[in-house]
């Protein structure tokens, strides 16, 4: 099919298949895949609000067994740099959001061997008796894999027992690009395939649980991979309607062992009207400024997104493979309206919670985003002599804890 075609077939709200997606790739200008993708976020959000959370994003352990090529963040077992966060420090944490207005925790780490089930059922549950309201954002589909696979349980008894310590809702981090070619390449198909991924979405939404997805593009991928990716997340979302809302972001590659370029903004913004057009059954797209920046994240808003994510207020992760920004609620919200567009903060299930936070109440300025720990500090968190360890670095500190 020509474009003039499938451009009919999007402005009359018509589904888009591989192959048309793929001709829009290659052969659509930018601008028209812009309007497109805006034509799909006018239709589906009429009132012009754009919506934001105020949430942070902590990484509860940067100790990962993985060992994505692809990622800086991780540090393997036994490293003089690994760390787990104790109780007392996610509770500060969680003060000091909710100080600045915030309903939620993103909580993700690496894959640690020493850290079994238990040790994060009493952390939601320690986190729900301290903070009946807050919200628990927890844990990737490979992480939860990796948590069933530690304890022996399957993947749908491990959702329920974390489902029953006070886990609201799964982050669809880990997804990268799904399809088992590309993750054996960036060495991330062992934690998990492309079907395993959505597999424990699938389990998730059938218990009851929301979702977001992502998607991970510029590293070893072909264009036809992406599409693949955005179909097979299409063809879930048909079957559960659990996923609010996706995310896309290209590879960060500085301090990697994969390396390579970073794609560029245009490359960005083409992704993001691609993607707005073929998840034709997504409610929602957020930009990801976190990555690319608060201008591009802005332009954004005229490529399909309605939803500026997070103020994040902690960041590991993308920092850690070089890029460095941050948006308090002050910023995203003149970013919303410098774009004609009405803030409102939302929660993880894209409900409503009011106007911006600061305009009645008095937070302070956010200019830096804060990270897990302060450079150097590996102290370990008394709690954690009471799991047990399976590695033997592990195994010999926690005797000496005792
Ligand atoms: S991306 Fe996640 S799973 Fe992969 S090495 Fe990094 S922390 Fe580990």
């Amino acid at each position: 099919m020509g474009v003039d075609h499938i451009e009919a077939t999007v402005r009359h709200g018509g589904r888009v298949t591989a192959d048309d997606a793929l001709e829009l790739y290659h052969r659509a200008p930018l601008p028209l895949l812009g309007a497109l993708a805006d034509g799909i976020r006018a239709r589906k959000h009429p009132d012009r609000i754009v919506t934001y959370i105020i949430d942070r994003n902590v990484n509860y352990t940067n100790v990962c067994v993985a060992r994505c090529n692809f990622c800086a963040f991780y540090r393997p077992v036994g490293s003089g740099e690994g760390y787990v966060l104790g109780f007392e420090e996610i509770f500060k944490k969680i003060d000091e959001t909710i100080a600045l207005g915030g309903v939620q925790l993103l909580l993700q780490g690496g894959h640690n061997p020493d850290l079994p089930i238990e040790w994060y059922e009493d952390l939601f549950r320690a986190v729900k008796a301290r903070y009946p309201e807050f919200r628990l954002h927890a844990l990737s589909p490979p992480e939860v894999i990796h948590i069933s696979r530690l304890s022996q349980l399957s993947v749908p008894v491990a959702i329920e027992r974390l489902v029953a310590a006070g886990l609201d809702s799964i982050p669809g981090g880990g997804a990268e690009i799904l399809v088992d070619r590309v993750r054996k390449l960036l060495n991330c198909y062992g934690k998990a395939s492309a079907s395993e991924w959505l597999d424990v979405m699938r389990h998730a939404h059938r218990a009851g649980l929301r979702t977001t997805a992502t998607m991970m593009y510029g590293h070893v991928e072909r264009v036809e991979e992406r599409i693949e990716h955005l179909v097979r997340l299409r063809e879930l979302q048909d079957e559960t309607g659990g996923f609010t809302a996706f995310i896309t972001w290209s590879y960060q590659p500085e301090h990697t062992e994969l390396g390579g370029d970073e794609a560029t903004g245009l490359e960005y913004l083409r992704m993001l009207a691609l993607s707005r057009i073929v998840l034709d059954n997504f409610p929602s797209l957020q930009a990801s400024w976190v990555t690319q920046g608060g201008k591009v994240g802005q332009l954004s808003l005229a490529f399909g997104a309605n939803d500026m994510g997070s103020v994040m207020i902690e960041e590991n992760v993308v920092r850690a493979a070089g890029a460095s920004y941050c948006m308090d609620e002050v910023e995203i919200v003149r970013n919303i309206e410098d774009a004609g567009f009405v803030p409102k903060r939302r929660n993880m299930h894209y409900e409503i919670l009011g106007n911006p936070y600061f305009r009645t109440e008095n937070v302070p300025r956010v200019l830096e985003l804060a990270v897990a720990r302060a450079d150097g500090d590996t102290s370990r968190p008394p709690e954690i002599n009471r799991y047990a360890a399976r590695s033997a670095a592990e195994k010999k500190a926690r005797l000496g804890g005792r």
